[in-house]
């Protein structure tokens, strides 16, 4: 029997929660959690902050929406400030990571006509993920995203992440390139950093060639990794940058920077938004960096990463099934040799922890910037339980499969 008239695009917990503060969380029968997660990586301030509440509430009784067709204070301040932070020159503003994307996607194309090629291709990487929509399921590297919404988007070369050499011999053997796009973490793809050596290459090659060198910040920015951008662990600055996620702290809000040539590419008419930049998210946008500033989040997120990373790595380092323990910053993946079908259940109904698996058997956590370090602690002491508890029964599996595979064998 029908029970929901939402279409089933997603795969959800039977629990919905009715309130928040900071990293903790309560369901609707009051019971109490602790989120390891942060609306993946979109509450980097925690739930219900109340200087975010206060901004929200003033400007809904102010104005909310004016569309571009006239300035917008709050949107000209939200640019200037992320422009500075990133060292960018220009901002567009959308309502969402796969719209940032689509935006740079589009920039790369002007760029392409600027150049005169006729059938650009932009470089992406194995294992990346960029959103949903045509242009950006084609970019991601997961089959998953892309499976049956073809014919895809054309246009896209597809290297191994972090590969110096497939990326010389790209540009040694084609001149169809225009751009390239990656993440500085990837962080669906289970949280898999760009080398700084990589990125340095990237920069080179991109200056080489005149391909722009597009970074998809919208999981990493924003202090999330220990800096304010993945790419500054590189020390390179790209041409193009995305954001979205942490930038509203959960109200929708997604921006693509640029800088020199590919900040004057768009032109009116090229390129716009009915809802992008209204004076309600921008806003909220400027207190988020206001916060972030104020209170050092990505120094911060550098502090209860590593104090995370070591707790994990001490209480599990070395279990039978857990393959690695890694991180970057507040981003950080405990995979597992075998997919670990039911563990966020079991987080949830025995940890009362909020997590997140991705690619069937990679634990990613990625917690408020602003948790304290007594929180991160429990999340460690809750997380070391369950995955302890996981690796005990992946050891008595394949007990079990020995003894199975025994009489193939005489
Ligand atoms: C979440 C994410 C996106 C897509 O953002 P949406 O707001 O869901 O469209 C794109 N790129 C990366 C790296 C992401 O983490």
């Amino acid at each position: 029997m029908q029970t929901s008239y939402l279409m089933q695009a997603y795969a959800r917990q039977p629990i919905a929660f009715e309130r928040g503060d900071g990293a903790r969380l309560w369901d609707t029968r009051g019971r109490e959690y602790l989120d390891a997660i942060a609306g993946v990586a979109v509450t980097s301030l925690g739930h219900a902050h109340p200087e975010i509440a206060a901004a929200i509430a003033d400007q809904a009784s102010r104005l909310i929406h004016t569309s571009n067709l006239f300035g917008i204070d709050w949107q000209e301040q939200l640019g200037a400030r992320l422009c500075a932070l990133a060292g960018m020159d220009r901002a567009f503003f959308c309502n969402s990571g796969a719209e940032a994307n689509e935006t740079a996607l589009k920039l790369a194309r002007l760029h392409a006509r600027r150049r005169g090629i006729a059938q650009p291709q932009v470089i992406v990487m194995d294992n990346s993920f960029h959103g949903r929509t045509f242009a950006t399921l084609a970019a991601s590297g997961n089959p998953a995203v892309q499976r049956g919404f073809e014919p895809l988007l054309p246009g896209f070369l597809r290297l191994p992440f972090n590969d110096a050499d497939a990326l010389q011999r790209c540009a040694d053997t084609r001149a169809d390139v225009v751009a390239v796009l990656l993440e500085a973490v990837q962080g669906e793809g289970g949280v898999h950093v760009a080398d700084p050596a990589y990125l340095q290459q990237l920069r080179t090659l991109c200056d080489r060639h005149g391909w722009l060198l597009m970074m998809d910040e919208i999981q990493t920015g924003l202090g999330r990794t220990g800096k304010w951008f993945g790419f500054q662990h590189g020390d390179i600055v790209p041409d193009v940058i995305t954001l979205a996620k942490a930038l509203g702290n959960g109200v929708p809000i997604g921006a693509c920077l640029a800088r020199g040539e590919a900040a004057q590419l768009f032109v009116p008419g090229n390129h716009g938004s009915t809802f992008g930049g209204n004076p309600l998210a921008c806003r909220v946008g400027c207190c988020v960096l206001s916060i972030s500033e104020r209170e050092n989040l990505p120094q911060r997120a550098r502090q209860l990463g590593e104090r995370l990373l070591a707790g994990l790595q001490r209480q599990l380092g070395g279990l039978p099934g857990v393959e690695a323990i890694r991180g970057h910053g507040l981003m950080i993946a405990i995979e597992l040799a075998q997919p670990c079908a039911g563990m966020v259940e079991r987080a949830l109904r025995t940890e009362d922890l909020l997590i997140n698996v991705t690619r069937e058997r990679i634990i990613r956590l990625l917690p408020a910037l602003i948790c304290t370090p007594a929180q991160i602690d429990q999340m460690i002491e809750r997380l070391a339980r369950l995955v302890t508890q996981w690796s005990n029964g992946h050891v008595a599996s394949q007990a079990v499969d020995v003894v199975e595979a025994e009489p193939v064998c005489k």
